[in-house]
């Protein structure tokens, strides 16, 4: 019987790749205005300073996910003050973010269910605290989450299955009573289950056309609204996911 059910945030309680697209466009915009900058010279560069940042700080650290020292870093690059402009490109790109995002369908439905039959049902995500926060916040999903637990707190990310035992273990439970649904393959899935986990990928049609898939015979799930499709996934064991594997 599982008793705990984790869910990624981003992307898969609500749509992030819409949101991020908006918020991404909106710092071009201001880039543009202010600097005179192509939109292709700031999306170029801002990628180029996040992959540096990875490089230099290690994966396991959220602050890699700081836009506020990626912006810093940016406006340095191009030889303009960090001072009154990252703070201005973080609010912008942030408040852009928070008021572009869906809620994935179905799924207040769904996380209620949990809770009602008796699931400990919390979120644990890859990112600092305060935005999450703000995020779930925003969605109104606050009563219906036990607990956000995010990297900053965990001091390692997504897919280093401490990341996943931590959170276990902060909810009291044992990894084979616990199962994570999240979007990205690799992180969510492949990273839960080596910490005994039941990984399940969440993947809406939109998401496929943008994201990597499952392989043939797993665990996965489209529509939250399949209630009763969703549970017996939940409830189910791992011999159900390797049926079409050697
Ligand atoms: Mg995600």
């Amino acid at each position: 019987m599982r008793k705990a059910v984790f869910f990624d945030l981003d992307n898969t309680l609500y749509s992030y790749d819409n949101a991020d697209d908006a918020a991404q466009k909106a710092v071009d915009e201001f880039c543009a205005r202010q600097f005179g900058l192509p939109a292709e010279f700031t999306e170029r560069r801002l990628h180029e300073i996040m992959e540096l940042l990875i490089e230099e700080m290690g994966w396991r650290q959220a602050a890699t996910h700081d836009r506020l020292i990626r912006f810093s870093r940016f406006l340095q690059d191009i030889g303009q003050p960090v001072f009154p402009y990252a703070g201005m490109m973080y609010d912008i790109y942030w408040d852009t973010l928070i008021q572009n995002m869906t809620p994935e369908k179905g799924v207040y439905r769904f996380l209620g269910e949990l809770e009602g039959r008796g699931y400990y049902v919390a979120c644990a995500t890859n990112m600092l605290s305060r935005i999450q926060y703000r995020k779930v916040q925003k969605l109104g999903m606050g009563s219906l989450l036990e607990d956000l637990i995010t990297s900053a707190e965990v001091c390692t990310e997504k897919p280093d299955p401490e990341f996943f035992g931590f959170c276990v273990k902060k909810a009291g439970f044992k990894p084979e009573e616990c199962v994570y649904i999240g979007d990205n393959y690799r992180l969510d899935v492949l990273g839960s289950r080596e910490a005994g986990l039941l990984g399940i990928l969440y993947q809406t049609p939109e998401l496929a056309a943008r994201h990597e898939g499952a392989g043939p015979g797993e665990a996965v799930i489209r529509d939250y609204s399949e209630l009763e499709e969703n549970l017996r996934l939940i409830e189910s064991g791992y011999e159900t996911f390797f049926v079409n594997k050697t």
